[in-house]
């Protein structure tokens, strides 16, 4: 049979990319399986592993047979602790049917894009913004609308998101501490925000994924948490950050009731559920005493301040963020201003992997992203390599 009768995908990945980080990651891979030394800061997961007692906790479950089934929003006492959790620590007042167990943030994030979007809304956010969202708002055939996060900064929030407003917005993306800057929005501008969606009358999806790596100043706020916030937002909260547990997918969201049976569905015909086992080591994480983050974070704070220190002593101007995996400098001159061809120039003749900033949006052209939660001497190493710029 020729190919011409075999149908093609379907039209709505014309217009969706494939993560562009990837493709970096699988240039590295290839220079790596050549016998190439890489200094790799291309990444942006926790340098460390997954603490003892979470994966004792999987082991246990399996002991017991905790294999089968379980409901498809989760089990009912990792449901619990995750209100237990929100209410205590997010201070959001969610009622006792709204958290969803899901496989992880991106999980959570496309199924929230699912259960609100139809075709030709339109989805305020911030730029630079993590490079997925664009794409799953796009698979919805959906419109991101960028709002530029300096205009922003500088204008006040509701000022550069109600210029952009239309009859067609259906909901702001929110992400705070963000994705590739490590910005933390104060909880005035948060204050804001979920004002500015309520006078509106737009949906919020908040993406909660660094909520705990935020290493100085003030703390990480939640937009629920706000007088009548609650019931137009979806939270997203992944462990994949906080609990070294980027490979288990696992995470939660919070979906207010009028939304609640439509993700629901969502969740059920895309995986009827998290495995059970990892379910119950979630539960672990999330009831364990939180003092192993005080010593992760004092890690990253130091790479942090390594990183920034070398890179800066190597021509590159940066601030200093407070929150999350990433510094975001300024491409030095020397190097040209195009993103794309410096994280090229870095790697072919630096062996240093990059992520060009052009990946988060027109706002992150000029810049490369670096993460700093690397080993020490991958942050020695670069640095040396880039000394020479
Ligand atoms: N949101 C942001 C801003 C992220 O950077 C990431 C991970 N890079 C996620 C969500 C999702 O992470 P995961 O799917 O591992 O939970």
């Amino acid at each position: 049979m020729s190919d011409e009768k075999v149908p093609g995908a379907a039209r709505r990945f014309e217009s969706v990319g494939f993560s562009e980080i990837v493709q970096v990651r699988n240039r590295v891979l290839a220079l790596l399986a050549a016998g190439h030394r890489v200094w790799r800061f291309e990444g942006g997961e926790p340098y460390m592993p997954t603490p003892e007692p979470i994966k004792a906790a999987m082991s246990r479950a399996l002991a017991r047979n905790e294999t089968r089934y379980a409901p498809s929003s989760g089990v009912p006492e990792l449901r619990r602790a995750i209100l237990e959790k929100v209410r205590r620590k997010n201070a959001i007042p969610a009622d006792d049917e709204s958290p969803i167990v899901v496989n992880g943030g991106m999980h959570g994030l496309f199924a929230a894009f699912a259960t609100l979007l139809d075709a030709d809304d339109e989805v305020l956010m911030l730029s630079p913004y993590w490079t997925p969202i664009v794409d799953v708002v796009r698979y919805h055939r959906a419109k991101p609308i960028l709002v530029p996060a300096d205009e922003a900064q500088r204008d006040g929030l509701s000022a550069a998101l109600g210029k952009r407003l239309s009859p067609r917005t259906k909901l702001l993306y929110w992400n705070s501490p963000t994705n590739p800057t490590g910005q933390v929005f104060s909880r005035a501008q948060i204050e804001e925000v979920a004002a500015f969606a309520g006078e509106s009358g737009i949906a919020l999806i908040s993406d909660e994924a660094y909520e705990d790596l935020i290493y100085e100043g003030e703390g990480h706020v939640s937009p629920a948490s706000f007088p009548g916030a609650l019931e137009r937002t979806i939270s997203v909260f992944t462990l994949s950050k906080t609990y070294s547990m980027t490979g288990w997918r696992a995470g939660y969201v919070l979906v207010p009731e009028r939304w609640r049976d439509a993700m629901r569905t969502a969740v059920l015909y895309s995986i009827n559920g998290v495995s059970t086992p990892t379910q119950w080591a979630m539960l672990e994480a999330l009831t364990m005493p939180a003092d192993f983050l005080e010593d992760a974070k004092a890690g990253y704070r130091r790479r942090r301040d390594a990183l920034a220190a070398g890179l800066r002593a190597a021509g590159f101007e940066l601030e200093t963020p407070r929150a999350a995996l990433y510094l975001f400098p300024k491409i030095p001159a020397s190097l040209g201003s195009g993103s794309t061809a410096a994280a090229t120039a870095l790697l072919d003749t630096r062996r240093v992997a990059t992520v060009p900033g052009i990946v988060f949006g027109p706002e992150g052209e000029g810049h490369l992203r670096f993460s700093f939660s690397v080993s020490e001497e991958t942050i020695d190493g670069g640095v040396r390599a880039l000394r020479t710029l």
